[in-house]
This record gives structure tokens, sequence and C-alpha cells, in this order.
């Protein structure tokens, strides 16, 4: 089990090496020798003190990016099952006490159009979010969505078209794991929120199961030995000093990948926005977009090979230059609410962005990027 070294980040968040320094990490940095952990901290003192270094950590970044994936942008779509929650997390807009959130759940024969209505509109990869709803999970209905969406992707996705299927969840047990990859589930995502403990647990009250800090960081053991290899791991910057979640977060994906054999599918980094119904309405620790782009970047040194998962919580300009700077996959169209795709609605998690999907693709392109994991053209 992973054991968050919080001493050893805290000691390494007063490093800041010379220019010198910076310039050998970054030159040693190629796909299969990612930075470790030490040298991140370097670069993340080194950028943030120094425009030269920042703007080197940056370029090195997006050649890396370059490097291994080209000029591709995996496109997503995330996909709402239930937004009714037992959880009270300040920051949500579904947390269980905001009583004016209508809420939602679908059927099965609505999942199932929702999910053709994405298919319909190109998208292939699928990442379907739930909130913690007491039914859905008394009635196992997590692997019968899994199972609907992998029998809908079956018949509308083409043998040659790249595909993929993601859950976003609670911290599933393991025969909950064994259900939902039984029902043809590869890959599992879940942000940690902060690696802080102590501001997690003001954030997630006593008592609800979020609150399980312990438990949550431990989910991907879970998984990976479900059978579950492909884990994606996040932070939700504004919540925490984020200088100490990036390392925190670095720390706890290496752990993963190289002692537990887990592949690490995607790195998160959805900053805080104001939420309808939330307690909190602004973020207590607030995360500039230089910051964002910093972090992007060392996200993408430390881990070359993993998608650095972007997303319309932001705009495009700085989306454009997310990705020029180590992102590799985003969003476009995005409804926060349960059914959104079919049945256009208002109330949702949080703020976000739902950017057209075909004039966001054109733009994409018009700026040089090929759009990846999504069926051009479909209406
Ligand atoms: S963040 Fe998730 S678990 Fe927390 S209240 Fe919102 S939907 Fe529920």
């Amino acid at each position: 089990m992973y054991n968050l070294p919080e001493n050893r980040i805290i000691k390494l968040l007063d490093w800041n090496p010379g220019s010198t320094v910076v310039n050998k990490i970054l030159e040693s940095i190629s796909p299969d020798n990612p930075a470790d952990l030490d040298e991140i901290a370097y670069l993340l003192g080194a950028g943030k003190s120094d425009t030269k270094n920042y703007s080197a950590i940056i370029r090195q970044a997006g050649e890396l990016k370059k490097s291994v994936f080209g000029n591709t942008v995996k496109i997503f779509i995330p996909l709402y099952l239930s937004n009714v929650c037992v959880n009270r997390c300040l920051y949500c807009g579904f947390n269980a006490d905001n009583v004016s959130m209508p809420r939602k759940t679908l059927t099965d024969e609505e999942f199932r159009i929702e999910m053709e209505t994405v298919l319909g509109l190109g998208y292939r990869v699928i990442e379907l979010v739930t909130s913690e709803s007491p039914a859905v999970k008394k009635n196992h209905r997590l692997a019968d969505f899994v199972g609907i969406a992998a029998d809908v992707m079956s018949q509308k996705v083409a043998a040659d078209e790249d595909s993929q299927l993601i859950l976003m969840s609670w911290l599933l047990s393991d025969d909950e794991f064994a259900m939902v990859r039984k029902a043809g589930l590869e890959n599992f995502y879940l942000w940690q929120e902060t690696y802080s403990r102590q501001i997690f647990m003001k954030l997630h009250p006593e008592g609800t199961p979020k609150s399980a800090f312990d438990e949550r960081i431990e989910v991907f053991d879970k998984a990976v030995g479900s059978g579950i290899k492909n884990v994606g791991i996040g932070i939700l910057y504004g919540l925490a000093p984020w200088e100490f979640d990036l390392l925190a977060l670095i720390d706890h994906g290496k752990y993963l990948q190289n002692e537990c054999g887990a592949n690490i599918d995607a790195l998160g980094l959805p900053r805080f926005k104001h939420a309808k119904g939330a307690m909190i309405e602004k973020a207590p620790y607030p995360v500039t977009d230089d910051d964002l782009r910093l972090a992007v970047a060392l996200y993408r040194l430390a881990f070359p090979k993993s998608h650095v998962f972007l997303n319309t919580r932001e705009k495009l300009p700085l989306l454009l230059k997310l990705l020029n700077g180590g992102g590799s996959e985003m969003n476009i169209a995005c409804s926060v609410y349960p059914g959104g795709y079919t049945n256009p609605q208002r109330d949702g998690q949080f703020d976000v962005y739902n950017y057209p999907t075909e004039k966001t693709l054109k733009w994409l392109k018009e700026n040089g990027f090929q759009p990846a994991y999504i069926r051009l053209g479909e209406k």
C-alpha cells in the first residue's frame, strides 16, 4: 500500500537549484527516462522563481508530448449517470444538502439513448461519471451501465476505430471492481481532490463515505488487483497548496506504475470552479493560469507516455497553451448533468464551458492539432 511521504515532500518544496542544474535535468528527460520526484521538485522551484526556467520547462514538455503523441489530441466526453449523492463535499453542487438541485439517475433506456447520442456526435472515449448514489450502489447498477455501454459501443464503433470506456465513481469494493471488470471495464479514474489530509478532512465532512482519505488513496491498488490496470489519477486544483499536491500526485503515480504494475493512463488537473449550491464559492488556494501551465508541463516530464487530461473548465485560449505545453487529451462537448446530451440542462455539478464539437475540432486543426479517438464528420 502507498505511504504518502508528507515530510519528504514538504522538504522538497524548499529546493531551488540554479539554471545549470535545471538545464541538465531537462536535457536528461526523454520518453524512456522520465523525471523522478526530486527532479520534478527542482523544476517546480526553478520554474516558479525564474521566468527563463519556466519557459524552458514548458517548451521541453511540449516537445516531449510531440515526440510521444505527435500532433494528436485525444478527445473524450464525460457522461453522467446519476447526480444523487450521499456525500457533502463542500465544493460540489451535487452535495446531499443542496435541496434545490434536481436529482436524476438514468434508467437503462435513458442511458442507452445518451450513449447513442454521444457516439453519434463522433465521440469514442466515453468517461462514465457518477455521484455516490445509495440506490445505484445497492442495486449494482454500475455493472449494468458498464455492460450497456460496452454493448452500444460494440454496435456503433467500427472495429478499426480507437475507443475507450472509462469509469469515474466512488471507492469501489473488491466485489464491485470484479463486477464492472466482468461487464467490460478496463479503465478506472478517480481524483484524490487533495493529498493534504488536514484540508481533505475539512472539505469532506466526517461520517460521509468520501471522508475516507486513506481508502481513497488505496483504491487503485484494488483496481489493479481486480485486473483493471489502466488508471487515471488527479487533483482538484484550488483546494489546497497545489505544489504539495502536485508532488504527492507524482509520487503516488510513480508508486502505482513502478510497484503496482498500473498503467497511468491519464493525469487530471481540474481547477476549482464555482458550483451553484456548494458550501464554498471560491477556491481556498487559487491557482493561476501560469501555475496550471507549469503543472501540466511537470506532469508531462514525470509521465511522458501518459495522457495529461485537460477539461472545459478552462477557456479555449488557455487550453491551446496547455496543449502546446504538454497536454494531450481534452473534452469539447460537456454536460455535467445525467442525460444532458439528449436533453440539455442548465443544472450541473459545477460551471463548465460546453464547446460545439464540429467548430472546436476545426479550431484544433487550424491550430496544428489532429483530433484523435473521434470519428470526424459524424452528426
Ligand atoms: S464531489 Fe462527488 S461525491 Fe462529492 S458531493 Fe459531488 S458528486 Fe458527491
